[in-house]
């Protein structure tokens, strides 16, 4: 059995040649899609592809409609193959119905993050352990020391303070964010601490939609519609939004991301640094609690942490740089 850098994602070849895919393109039996954002949108073309319901449902209202979806809830597993296989999932934090996968074979568990987050958040948990895992392949986005986040609570309170503070000056605070994730994130915290409503772009309300099944709680209006007509000629809302655009309103505009750790954004009134990704040590911690025979690094910094990891007694590997490594 083979691991190997695919297209998108690792991919999984097992000896008979047939692969399974983790949120990469190649031809697979089975594909595994662990999260709804647009650059792990993978295995359409696959035998099956396991997702958690809301991980399709979160796609199909973004137009990526799949005909070859299994549901997998998360806390569930499948066995596949003819039994011979096992892909279990577990919440990975990072958004609504992201999923760390698991896949048992040949008395063999290889764990797949997907993109994760270690922290909780106003709408999801922390992403969770799997134990007994022999080869824990994970996300390294923010793989390097030098991503280090506050406290969530403390960047929530930033956003929160800046949004009083613009909304005093008689301006409306406006976020341009991911549609899937930040945005509802955003939403979650202005429904749970301010008494003020929020306006969203088109794309944002199509996903806020599905996360209102789960989060029936969640307060929003959509651009165009009659209700937020009616919201912003009453003034004092905040706008979240997936595109900066002209707005008929006066505007500050903010960005909500963790790259504002260590960028600027030039032309924006503030820059948060929100996460929907572990930082470098929650990373460590999630390996630390695991603990693997071999860790594999993907994406990002990936070759830095597998060099850390091997620094402090943990074998590592970034599958960025030696995209074929020979399981079993
Ligand atoms: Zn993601």
């Amino acid at each position: 059995m083979e691991l190997r850098r695919g297209t998108k994602g690792p991919v999984l070849v097992l000896d008979d040649g047939r692969q399974l895919t983790l949120d990469s393109d190649e031809e697979s039996i089975v594909a595994c899609v662990s999260h709804a954002h647009m650059d792990h949108l993978s295995g359409m073309s696959s035998g099956v592809a396991l997702m958690t319901e809301e991980t399709r449902l979160i796609f199909s209202a973004r137009g990526a409609r799949y005909r070859n979806h299994m549901p997998l809830q998360l806390g569930g597993s499948v066995r596949l193959l003819g039994g011979d296989v096992t892909f279990s999932a577990r919440s990975s934090g990072h958004m609504l119905g992201s999923a760390v996968f698991s896949v048992d074979l040949d008395g063999l568990r290889l764990t797949y993050t997907g993109d994760m987050n270690t922290y909780p958040s106003v709408l999801h948990d922390p992403a969770e352990v799997v134990s007994g895992t022999d080869v824990l392949v994970i996300e390294s986005t923010y793989g390097s020391p030098v991503y280090r986040f506050a406290e969530r609570e403390q960047v929530y309170a930033s956003i929160v303070g800046w949004i009083r503070r613009v909304l005093e000056e008689g301006k409306v605070p406006a976020f341009e964010v991911y549609a899937a994730g930040k945005a509802q994130e955003v939403i979650a915290l202005v429904n749970t601490s301010l008494e003020v409503p929020v306006v969203v772009s088109r794309a944002v309300g199509r996903v806020a939609e599905v996360y209102r099944r789960t989060y029936p709680w969640l307060d929003f209006v959509v651009e165009g519609t009659r209700e937020a007509g009616e919201v912003v000629r009453g003034g004092g809302f905040v706008y979240v939004s997936n595109r900066r655009a002209p707005t008929a309103w006066r505007s500050e505009w903010a960005v909500a991301t963790g790259w504002a750790l260590t960028r600027t954004f030039p032309g924006y009134d503030a820059a948060f640094p929100l996460s929907s990704h572990a930082d470098f040590h929650g990373l460590l911690e999630y390996v630390r609690s695991t603990e693997p025979k071999l860790v594999v690094t993907v994406y990002g910094h990936s070759a830095t942490f597998a060099r850390f990891l091997n620094r402090t007694g943990v074998k590592a590997i970034s599958l960025d740089e030696k995209p074929l490594i020979r399981m079993i």
